[in-house]
């Protein structure tokens, strides 16, 4: 049996992390530490549950919808599909009838150019970022997907005014995945573990996410 090759796809939770604009910015501090004097080191972390790697749940743009400790283990889990798109601006209905996709997809995650920028140390909050149009939320229901990820942190784009992409997929209620990091992953199928925090009410939650390769 080959070993197990585990890729990390979350970003580091850090104060330097880019954060969406107006979201508070990320607080990951010692309130104790053994450094000064004290027993033990303690830490204290703030942040939207929006930061860096994270799930967002129906409730997010749904009054009254699921929060994130409702979502099912059984779609955060399972066979997932890297499709790399590292020269588009958007993915657009047209990009996804052109990628074969292996039969019974119900997990895809989006490799583009976006995933360059958190290895950049001095990376800003770029607005620029690749995302779906509202074209590709609805192909995603019409298609069965149930789990969509993307390598930034949004999966619509910046400029849009309404907020359509991500409503098409939480009425449906595709899980959105959000802030990966996906430059060291080849295309291709994987065993996807994605585990958001189980934050009681709340619309999203951080996550830690991996790839196995099969
Ligand atoms: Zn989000």
């Amino acid at each position: 049996m080959k070993p197990m090759k585990i890729l990390d796809i979350s970003v580091p939770i850090s104060p330097t992390l880019p954060v969406w604009p107006g979201d508070s910015a990320i607080v990951l501090e010692q309130f104790r530490a053994i450094a000064k004097g004290n027993a033990s080191t303690d830490s204290r972390l703030a942040c939207s549950v929006h930061s860096g790697t994270h799930v967002d749940a129906p409730a997010h743009f749904i009054e009254n919808g699921a929060t994130v400790e409702q979502l099912a283990l059984d779609v955060l889990v399972g066979r997932a599909t890297v499709v790399e798109r590292l020269n588009d601006d958007i993915i657009t209905p047209e990009i996804l009838e052109a990628e074969t996709l292996p039969a019974e997809t119900k997990r895809l995650l989006f490799k583009t150019k976006n995933s360059a920028l958190w290895s950049d140390p001095d990376h800003q909050f770029n607005p620029d970022f690749v995302a779906l149009n509202a074209e590709s939320a609805s192909w995603m229901v019409d298609n069965g997907i149930k789990l969509v990820g993307i390598d930034y942190l949004s999966i619509q784009m910046f400029k849009d005014t309404e907020p359509l992409t991500h409503r098409i997929l939480l009425e449906a209620g595709i899980i959105i995945l959000e802030g990966l990091s996906l430059q060291a992953v080849n295309p291709g199928e994987y065993q996807l573990i994605c585990l958001p925090l189980k934050l009681a009410g709340s619309e999203g939650a951080p996550a830690r996410a991996i790839l196995i390769e099969q």
